[in-house]
């Protein structure tokens, strides 16, 4: 007859199988992380740059300054699905600029590095300005992530399609991202490459 497994031999097993799926989950992680499946990201819920309700406060930069990268590896992609394609973009004008009187249109951009070229989308009609709609395509060479044009696309004048990205193509994966260490927010995590890959629907789409 088999013996009665006592108390430490439960335990045992028990560590055994813990440690097990310790390891290899571990394993698996890195596997993951090995083959590119888990990449550093932005989650544009906790970026005080994109997260609603956060109007009054400056964009924050830390994106652009705390990178290893020497222009940051995190760029602002505009969601085209999500895109209003408005007459007067937020993310592309200083909304709080003097109105040009040539052009109805505020005077200052938004983008210190002029990044965002605004092109119309079929014919303008200049008697209607409401109802002409533009494209509004970001520069990834210019652009350093300094999260002011996604600041401006957020309710209640924007909707928030355009948002910060770790650009994969860019990001040298560091171990621990210096820009995580840095975010005020937590923003900046480890997410699964499927989430990634949509994200990069979204880089394709602006091409
Ligand atoms: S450091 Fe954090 S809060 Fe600041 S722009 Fe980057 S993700 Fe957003
Ligand atoms: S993140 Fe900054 S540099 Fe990039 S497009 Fe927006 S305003 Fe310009
Ligand atoms: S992982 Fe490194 S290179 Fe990538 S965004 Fe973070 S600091 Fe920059």
């Amino acid at each position: 007859m088999a013996d009665t497994p006592t108390r430490r031999d439960l335990i045992g097993t028990l560590s055994r199988g813990a440690a097990f799926l310790t390891l290899s989950g571990t394993a698996g992680y890195l596997v993951q992380k090995a083959q590119g499946q888990i990449v550093w990201q932005v989650d544009a819920i906790k970026c005080v740059n994109s997260r609603i309700g956060d109007t009054a406060t400056e964009a924050c930069s830390l994106c652009t300054t705390a990178c290893v990268v020497t222009q940051s590896a995190v760029r602002a992609v505009n969601d085209f699905a999500n895109c209003g394609r408005c007459n007067i973009c937020p993310a592309y004008y200083n909304i709080k600029s003097a109105v040009d009187p040539a052009t109805g249109l505020p005077s200052e951009k938004r983008c210190p590095r002029d990044a965002i070229t605004r092109k119309p989308i079929g014919l303008a009609d200049p008697q209607d300005p409401a109802n002409n709609f533009y494209e509004y395509v970001i520069d990834e060479n210019k652009c350093d992530g300094c999260g002011k044009c996604v600041m401006g696309c957020k309710e209640p004048m924007g909707l928030g399609s355009v948002r910060l990205m770790v650009r994969h193509g860019l990001c040298v994966d560091c171990n621990r991202c210096a820009i995580s260490i840095s975010c005020p927010k937590d923003a900046i995590e480890r997410k699964v490459v499927s989430e990634a890959l949509t994200l990069q629907k979204v880089e394709h789409a602006e091409k």
